[in-house]
């Protein structure tokens, strides 16, 4: 199975036990962390890129579920922040699909979210960081 990323939301009273650890050990899946806010007694959440058996998957998350976590899918979309784009236009030569592009006869550097497939290649091309990744869970 190709790497599937999500979000956990962990409620305050289950925050501390070790379901992560459980899913690798239990559920022979692999975990990377994208990004984790957790703390004591306090509602949780991570996002989480897990790979392994597509039966072992569903069966890990269905374990997290039991356990009271909210799982949800991730969506993410990169979004610019304007107020710091110079349309400089150094973005639109890293971007390999051309959702970033120069506009003409403007001259306006613009964003095409359809086009763009969130590979994050031109976070790092930016000399101002007017583009950054939104993570967002859904149902
Ligand atoms: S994330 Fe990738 S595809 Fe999307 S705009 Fe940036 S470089 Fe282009
Ligand atoms: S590299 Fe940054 S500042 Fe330049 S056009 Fe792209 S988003 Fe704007």
């Amino acid at each position: 199975m190709s790497p599937k990323k999500i979000v956990l939301r962990f409620p305050p009273q289950i925050v501390d036990r070790p379901l992560i650890s459980t899913l690798v050990k239990d559920y022979d899946l692999m975990i990377s962390i994208v990004k984790a806010n957790i703390n004591p007694y306090k509602e949780g959440s991570m996002v989480v890129e897990l790979t392994g058996d597509p039966d072992n998957y569903n069966q890990g998350l269905d374990f997290l579920r039991d356990q009271g976590v909210r799982v949800e899918d991730l969506s993410e979309d990169i979004v610019r922040i304007m107020d710091r784009c110079t349309h400089c236009g150094a973005c639109t030569s890293s971007c390999p699909t051309g959702a970033l592009f120069i506009s003409r006869p403007s001259m306006e550097v613009i964003l095409d979210d359809e086009k763009c497939v969130v590979c994050g290649v031109c976070l790092k091309t930016c000399p101002v960081k007017a583009i950054e990744v939104n993570f967002n869970g859904k149902n």
